[in-house]
């Protein structure tokens, strides 16, 4: 199983196409458990799912029902492959391609985000989620040897970015590049991935380290955004006119070859807090203050997302550390799909109806992908200095 990488289609695609950067939605419910199962028993159903029509409907009352759209929508039963297949192989295709890309997870705590997402799948591979079928794919296409792949994974909490490889640091500011308008974290650990196994465990300890942080700190993880950062470099060795559309000179080295191209980019996998309100539980005073500052980075994405869907002249993306983070992934230049995830209890309707409306508007939402190639001057360096002691050599000789 590999993925075939589509350069041509989609840089063929531009913005001619104006599909082609809209922000994919799909959805997904969660399959009922023990606790629907006793809770719900005077509850009429509250979600009708259409998959084979792309739609969801909600009731609103005993005689009437609203009826969205989507991308796609997953019924319980979908596999873990399957959502992998729809919702994020395609950003990753992009990503392999030269396109910054995003996956992100959105929905009540308790809905499968994590599911979705993060999960391991040590003892059956069939459940493995987002995360590692991605960085199975990423590193199935970064094979040649000046290709490579390296992960930073955080978690955002009250407005500060920890590193979950490496616990003790906290607060690590964002760097955004003024002349890309790149955003990284140069303060959080990087690890070169070797293979799937090193990433396994890479993934396994930013759990553990993630339980333990929020076990000291007594707060539930469903309170913190956990984003893992890809890094992507890949060498174009051939064709490099073809692929290259951007660039119609090739310029060449001091020996007259053609100096190669590399593409980096960066995908983001998002893990984002449960989307429910704090105030709901009815706290007050200090303890509210403390609930809005939790969820400063969820509030600050909704508005984001509303005033991008609104077409509004003002996005409001400096408000929050997340919304920094994501600048490129809504309204950017990165390829978005967003899976909003549900309950499917009509206990939560109230949570249920403000998801899918989240999920609504992100559809609206349009960005601009732009392809992230350069010239590879740190290969040439290498080049140019292997030939220069073989020259050194000849004339020693
Ligand atoms: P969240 O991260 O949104 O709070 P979780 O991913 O932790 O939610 O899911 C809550 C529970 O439901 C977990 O026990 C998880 O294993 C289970 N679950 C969620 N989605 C699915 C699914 N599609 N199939 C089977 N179990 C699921
Ligand atoms: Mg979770």
């Amino acid at each position: 199983r590999s993925v075939t990488p589509n350069s041509r289609t989609l840089s063929n695609n531009n913005n001619n196409d104006e599909d082609s950067g809209r922000v994919r939605v799909a959805v997904r419910i969660r399959p009922r458990n023990a606790e629907d199962l006793v809770l719900d028993a005077d509850f009429a159903d509250f979600v009708e799912l259409q998959p084979e029509l792309k739609r969801l409907k909600l009731r609103k009352n005993n005689w009437s029902s609203e009826s969205y759209r989507f991308d796609e929508v997953f019924t319980e039963t979908a596999s873990q492959r399957r959502v992998y297949e729809v919702v994020a192989k395609p950003v990753v295709e992009s990503v392999l391609d030269g396109y910054n890309g995003t996956v992100m997870a959105y929905g009540q705590t308790g809905t499968g985000k994590t599911y979705t997402v993060g999960r391991l799948g040590k003892e059956d591979a069939s459940e493995r989620g987002i995360m590692v079928r991605a960085l199975e794919d990423v590193i199935a296409c970064t094979s040649l040897t000046s290709d490579s792949v390296e992960v930073s994974y955080v978690q955002l909490y009250m407005e500060s970015i920890q590193d979950l490889f490496t616990p003790e640091k906290i607060n690590i500011p964002i760097y955004e590049d003024s002349k890309t308008g790149e955003v990284s974290l140069p303060g959080a650990t990087v690890v070169k991935v070797r293979d799937l196994d090193h990433f396994l465990e890479l993934l396994q300890v930013g759990e553990a380290n993630r339980h333990a942080a929020n076990t000291k700190l007594n707060t539930e993880s469903s309170r913190s955004h956990a984003i893992l950062m890809v890094y992507v470099r890949r060498s174009i060795q051939e064709n490099v006119n073809e692929i290259t559309s951007q660039q119609k000179d090739t310029r060449t080295d001091l020996l007259g070859s053609s100096i190669p191209m590399v593409r980096k980019s960066k995908l983001l996998i998002v893990d984002l807090a449960g989307s429910e309100r704090i105030d709901k539980s009815g706290s007050e005073g200090a303890l509210l203050e403390e609930a809005k500052f939790i969820n400063l980075s969820l509030t600050s994405l909704g508005k984001c997302i509303n005033a991008l869907a609104e077409n509004s002249p003002h996005i409001p993306t400096r408000d929050s550390k997340l919304t920094r983070l994501l600048r490129d992934s809504f309204g950017g230049s990165a390829r978005t799909s967003l899976i909003v995830t549900i309950g499917p209890s009509a206990r939560h309707h109230a949570e249920t109806t403000s998801t899918i409306m989240f999920g609504q508007r992100a559809m609206k939402i349009v960005n601009m992908v732009k392809l992230k190639e350069e010239y590879d001057y740190e290969s040439l360096c290498r080049k140019l200095e292997t030939q220069v002691d073989q020259l050194t050599a000849e004339i020693e000789r």
